[in-house]
């Protein structure tokens, strides 16, 4: 089971941003920026490769609550990063998808 599913289940805490039947938001436990939420869906879907056509709907209610919490969160006028990395050289370190939801500094480009 992953630390995801265990923060779903109410087993471990989360500092939780955003919560409805089909998602959750909290913030990331070693944010990489001031502004650092993970956006992820009830729904045990391991990266976005596993993700099918029976998610559609899901996946783009998971990209509108990023986008919700970057409102909520004030970083939405001056911009922000959504990104979600797959599998090992995505660098990906848990198998639940979610979306990170960077914010509150200038962003670099390239990514790492
Ligand atoms: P990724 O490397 O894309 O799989 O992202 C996983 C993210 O989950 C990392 O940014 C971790 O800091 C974060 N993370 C791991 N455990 C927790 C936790 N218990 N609560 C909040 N964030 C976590």
């Amino acid at each position: 089971m992953t630390i995801f599913q265990q923060i779903i289940d109410g087993n471990i805490p989360a500092d939780k941003v955003f919560e409805d039947e089909r998602a959750i938001a909290f913030r990331d436990i070693q944010p990489q920026a001031p502004i650092h939420i993970l956006v992820i869906p009830k729904k045990p879907i391991v990266s976005l490769a596993d993700a099918s056509e029976e998610d559609r709907d899901l996946m783009g209610h998971l990209m509108l609550v990023a986008a919700q919490v970057a409102r909520s969160e004030g970083i939405d006028e001056a911009g922000y990063r959504v990104v979600t990395n797959i599998g090992r050289e995505g660098g990906q370190s848990v198998d639940h998808i979610h979306l990170h939801v960077l914010g509150g500094r200038q962003m670099g480009w390239p990514p790492g």
